[in-house]
């Protein structure tokens, strides 16, 4: 396992749709390599979770975890999840406001997300999972799975107002973030 540089927002690797992965090649010492090292990274930087183009590779690979993480500590955990070729559908309407940050963009903001998605997905052993995610945990698994289509969260920003480095978000926005996503936390369960 390596720890990889990650890529930040400029980077044209971080804008490119990326490629499936062969159900064939999920096995080879290249991909397992790959999900080793996002693995390392994703750990090393206090991730929630990372996606390969993060880490200059142009394939659709995303891994998340989420245990007492200092960067996100109102996050619902999440086991250590690899996905690939993941596909996303919203269940319903329902939108949260999540203030987001991202380990290739040195702000957070405001996005909203699906609260209720269902996730379809091949793990690095090739088994198919077909999952319901609710929450935050939808959101963490929209955010990842937007880096394989070369979006940002930034894009999805609808008022840059809400845009902050993380000192100020610290400083001016996080009690009442917390306060708010906690309660809704409570309420979805995850
Ligand atoms: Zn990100």
């Amino acid at each position: 396992m390596t720890v990889r540089p990650i890529l930040s927002i400029g980077h044209p690797t971080l804008r490119v749709v990326a490629d499936d992965v062969p159900v064939d090649a999920i096995a080879s010492g290249d991909v397992q390599q790959l999900i080793d090292d996002l693995i390392e990274t994703m750990r090393h930087a206090n991730g929630a979770g990372l996606a390969a183009t993060q880490i200059d590779h142009r394939v659709r690979i995303v891994v998340m975890e989420v245990g007492d993480n200092p960067r996100y500590p109102y996050k619902p955990p999440i086991p250590l999840t690899v996905a690939i070729n993941p596909v996303i559908e919203p269940l319903n309407d329902e939108l949260v406001e999540i203030n987001e940050g991202c380990l290739s963009v040195p702000l957070r903001g405001n996005v909203h997300r699906n609260v209720n998605i269902r996730v379809r997905y091949l793990d690095r052993d090739g088994v198919e999972h077909d999952e319901i995610k609710r929450g935050l945990t939808a959101g963490t698994w929209q955010h990842e799975c937007d880096h394989l289509d070369g979006v940002l969260f930034v894009d999805r920003v609808s008022d840059p107002s809400t845009l902050a480095t993380w000192a100020e978000f610290e400083t001016y926005y996080r009690d009442e973030f917390v306060a708010r996503i906690t309660k809704f936390v409570e309420r979805v369960g995850s």
